[in-house]
């Protein structure tokens, strides 16, 4: 089957590059191929479902600029599609005396992002509006939301099919080569689709399909897994606002926070330890391929001997629901392990270089008629739609 461009990967990213290029070319024909029977089936549907402001990124990085356009062109998505969010506004709290600088530079950061309705709360005002959490001092966010992103790459899937472009489920690429100006895309059940650009937004595989595309990389993706926890009937309004501590500088991961999803389930999560299987969401979840790839890879050694230490206190609250409570009361005292049912799970693509370095920002490779997106972690769901945008104007200077 021939295509203009053919994608790889139905999560947030891919879906929303297939309609930013759309809206400017509307007479082209996209592929979209997906090796699962759905799309969202990663990333995408097992994240925390928040609308990120753009507070925390380097003001002038990918994550910066896309996080918040991409926030303004989801609300403006939602509006346009009928799909409910909630802008319920979010706090990140200091429960210690040392984490403050932090919090002030945070203040700071979001102020050169241009968020111009933070606002800097003491205790006791912290404790008019959310009574439950104890903290020395918290930024009131109120740009920041909930958003179910199943139904957003749901309503992404609909308007891209009634171009006459297609999504196709159970489409899994195992081979891409190059013959005159065409790229042959190659599937796993044989079929064969030939294409004169491809965009790789395959998510927790992207290095994989990077490689495959003859792409020399000197990076691996290792996922990191976060369990989250449902908070029991009785607890569930025991915060209104999303509540974030204050990140440890050395990671990217926010922490664990509290998030209600857009159906009303107050939930506490993610941690993040390594995963052994990059799409295995059981515990103790194995893939002989993924371990291999993380053992094989001497930037893993080089990340495991700067980062031991925090790796172990997240292992420990991944099997200790009472250790995992105890540093949850530092926000909120009233939480016990008797109000944790088990949650969701998701699974982090996180680029790690060959000296063991976590790669912040997001990372496109271009390359002749090629664009492959190889790291988008968080805040990649609120930016989606922002990403999209930028790859389909460098689609229009390469194509
Ligand atoms: C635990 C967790 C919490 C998060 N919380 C948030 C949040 O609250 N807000 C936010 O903005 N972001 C959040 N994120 C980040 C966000 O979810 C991701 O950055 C975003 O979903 C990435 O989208 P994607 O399309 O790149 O990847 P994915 O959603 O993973 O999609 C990639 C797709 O490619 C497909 N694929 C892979 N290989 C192949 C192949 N060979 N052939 C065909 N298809 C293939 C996969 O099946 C998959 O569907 C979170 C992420 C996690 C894991």
């Amino acid at each position: 089957m021939n295509c203009d461009v053919l994608i790889a990967g139905a999560g947030m990213v891919g879906l929303s590059t297939a309609y930013q290029i759309l809206q400017q070319y509307p007479d082209i024909r996209i592929i979209v191929l997906e090796k699962e029977a759905e799309v969202a089936a990663h990333q995408t549907g097992h994240n925390s479902g928040v609308m990120h402001s753009g507070i925390y990124y380097k003001p002038g990085s990918y994550k910066a600029i896309n996080c918040i356009r991409g926030y303004q062109m989801l609300i403006a998505f939602c509006e346009q599609q009928n799909i409910d969010y909630n802008l319920i506004g979010k706090l990140i709290i200091a429960s210690d005396e040392r984490e403050l600088p932090k919090l002030n530079s945070i203040y700071n950061n979001g102020i050169q992002n241009g968020l111009t309705q933070l606002s800097m709360l003491e205790q006791d005002a912290v404790k008019r509006i959310e009574p439950n959490v104890t903290c020395l001092k918290a930024i009131y966010v109120p740009q920041a939301g909930i958003i179910d992103y199943k139904k957003v790459a749901a309503k992404l899937k609909q308007n891209i099919e009634s171009t006459g472009s297609f999504v196709y489920n159970l489409k899994k690429i195992k081979a891409i080569r190059e013959v005159s100006d065409k790229l042959i895309v190659k599937c796993s059940d044989e079929s064969e689709f030939e294409t004169s650009f491809f965009i790789n937004c395959a998510g927790l595989q992207s290095d994989r399909i990077a490689r495959m595309a003859g792409l020399n990389t000197d990076f691996r993706i290792i996922p990191f897994k976060g369990n989250y926890f449902k908070l029991k009937e009785e607890k569930k309004d025991i915060v209104k606002h999303l509540i974030y501590p204050v990140p440890d500088p050395q990671f990217p991961f926010l922490g664990i926070h509290y998030t209600r999803l857009i159906n009303g389930d107050q939930t506490l999560g993610p941690n993040a330890v390594l995963s052994l299987n990059r799409e295995g969401y059981e515990s103790a979840s194995f893939n002989s391929k993924d371990t291999y790839d993380i053992l094989s890879f001497p930037g893993f050694w080089k990340l495991i001997r700067k980062h031991w230490k925090m790796g172990m206190g997240e292992y420990l609250r991944n099997y200790s629901k009472s250790y995992f409570a105890k540093k949850a009361s530092l926000m909120t005292p009233g939480i016990t392990a008797d109000d944790l049912q088990p949650g969701h799970s998701g699974i982090r693509a996180q680029v790690v270089d060959s000296h063991g370095n976590m790669v912040e920002d997001f990372v496109c490779l271009r390359k002749n008629k090629m664009i492959h997106v190889c790291n988008a972690p968080s805040p990649a769901a609120t930016a989606g739609l922002s990403i999209g945008k930028q790859i389909s104007e460098w689609y229009s200077e390469m194509k």
